[in-house]
């Protein structure tokens, strides 16, 4: 039986999930890594622990301009999918409000049993190989020539895993965008995602350093566009933390179309306004001894209470900025500070059902390259195992497609 020759460019996460899947359906697999190892953004994740996915699966979590392919991407290799595959190498979960984690806590055992399970199904890795393009193949019996800068690997399929631009993690240079677009696919421009804002304002300094608990809400041409509540980080230029990272995608992607943006930040989501009202009257018929600014110690962290009545005289005023503080955004934190690039691989040009692209037979995508970003919260590992394991499993299935006459899987003449 001849052997399929695949060759995926980028050995991140989705990369190394698509070169098992692949690799377990009989082709002959080669990873080709710019890095001088594999899975260097894994390691990062989850604060060095990996949050690879989130029990949670709502479709809202995915952003994207082709939602039903993100759904049905993840109807195709689902988070049980994922959470039975993790355990069959090795990974046993443990479950942090929804989001799961290697028990060890440790990303780099997820990266570790990825890495020995690909080397068992005999996926070749080869490090430092920069891949430059994809060109067709000069011979019949070669589907496509993976050009780097010192080789070229023939292969019948490849699939294109090279992450986005996000973070300063070696290797994330967006070098993907470029391969895909010169084989005529559209890229919709990619934008830091989960990434901390800048806001316009004189008090930053002030508050820089605290954290509090509290609800964002992004307020875009009047209009709130989504709300999220958790610990907010504020900052010497702005503000951080996950709740900010949740609205960041949308407020960048906003700022981008020219829409002005602004974060309501209500620093006690406990209460209404008028309850809030209410509470600071009480505390100060309690002690009527008490300044506007006393009345709050106890409630918010002493950097945020003069910032929080800078202004007010009156006990509303003060409920009022307390409830809906604005932030206006100017912009975010570079992409080397983003998680994540929202934008990316139009996947209208890419069929779900199996990651190929629409426009170049035998060429596959996988993970953040394409068009889907998601929250916080394990969505964008889920993303990269779904898509990879998608992209792998009909790379070396598809029956369309033009066997290797080559049986052996010594298969890289330059
Ligand atoms: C600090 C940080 C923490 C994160 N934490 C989480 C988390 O806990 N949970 C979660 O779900 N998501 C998290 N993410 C997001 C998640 O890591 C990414 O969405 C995911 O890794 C994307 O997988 P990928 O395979 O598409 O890309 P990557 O993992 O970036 O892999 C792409 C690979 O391709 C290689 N490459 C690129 N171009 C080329 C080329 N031309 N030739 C050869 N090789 C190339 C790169 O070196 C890289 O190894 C985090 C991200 C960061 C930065």
């Amino acid at each position: 039986m001849e052997k399929k020759r695949i060759c995926i460019v980028g050995g991140g996460a989705s990369g190394l999930m698509a070169a098992i899947m692949a690799a377990r359906e009989g082709a002959c697999v080669t990873l080709l890594e710019h890095n001088e190892r594999a899975g260097k953004k894994l390691l990062a994740t989850g604060n060095g622990r990996c949050n690879l996915t989130n029990l949670d699966q709502d479709p809202a979590c995915y952003h994207t301009r082709t939602p039903e392919a993100v759904r049905s991407v993840l109807d195709s290799f689902s988070m049980q999918q994922t959470i039975a595959f993790f355990s069959g190498i090795g990974i046993y979960t443990r479950n942090k409000n929804n989001c799961l984690y290697p028990a060890s806590m440790q990303a780099s055992s997820v990266l570790e049993l990825l890495e020995a399970e690909a080397r068992y199904q005999k996926v070749k890795f080869k490090y430092q190989e920069h891949v430059t393009a994809i060109l067709p193949g000069e011979k019949e019996t070669n589907r496509f020539l993976v050009k780097t800068q010192t080789w070229q690997y023939p292969a019948d399929a490849v699939i294109l895993a090279c992450g986005s631009f996000a973070s300063q993690i070696q290797g994330a240079d967006g070098s993907g965008y470029k391969i895909a677009e010169n084989l005529g696919h559209r890229v919709i421009k990619p934008l830091p995602a989960l990434v901390p804002l800048k806001g316009k304002g004189t008090y930053f300094s002030q508050w820089a350093g605290v954290r509090v608990e509290g609800r964002v809400s992004l307020l875009a041409d009047g209009t709130v566009f989504q709300q999220e509540e958790g610990e907010i980080q504020l900052t010497e230029y702005g503000v951080s933390g996950i709740p900010v990272f949740q609205v960041s995608g949308y407020a960048v992607r906003l700022l981008d179309e020219g829409v002005p943006v602004t974060l309501l930040l209500d620093f006690f989501p406990d209460f209404d306004r008028k309850g809030m009202e209410r509470l600071l009257q009480m505390r100060k018929e309690q002690c009527p001894y008490k300044t506007l600014k006393e009345l709050l110690i106890g409630l918010f962290p002493k950097k945020l209470i003069p910032v929080l009545v800078q202004g007010c005289t009156e006990i509303e005023e003060a409920a009022a900025k307390i409830k809906e503080f604005p932030v206006q955004i100017t912009g975010a934190k570079s992409l080397e500070q983003a998680q994540v690039c929202s934008g990316g691989v139009d996947l209208a040009q890419i069929n779900p059902l199996t990651m190929e692209s629409r426009l170049v037979p035998g060429l596959y995508f996988a993970g953040e390259l394409a068009d889907a970003d998601g929250l916080c919260g394990g969505y964008n590992l889920q993303w990269a195992w779904s898509s990879g394991a998608v992209a792998g499993k009909h790379a070396a299935s598809d029956l369309n497609c033009m066997h290797s006459q080559n049986a052996s899987c010594n298969d890289t003449a330059g």
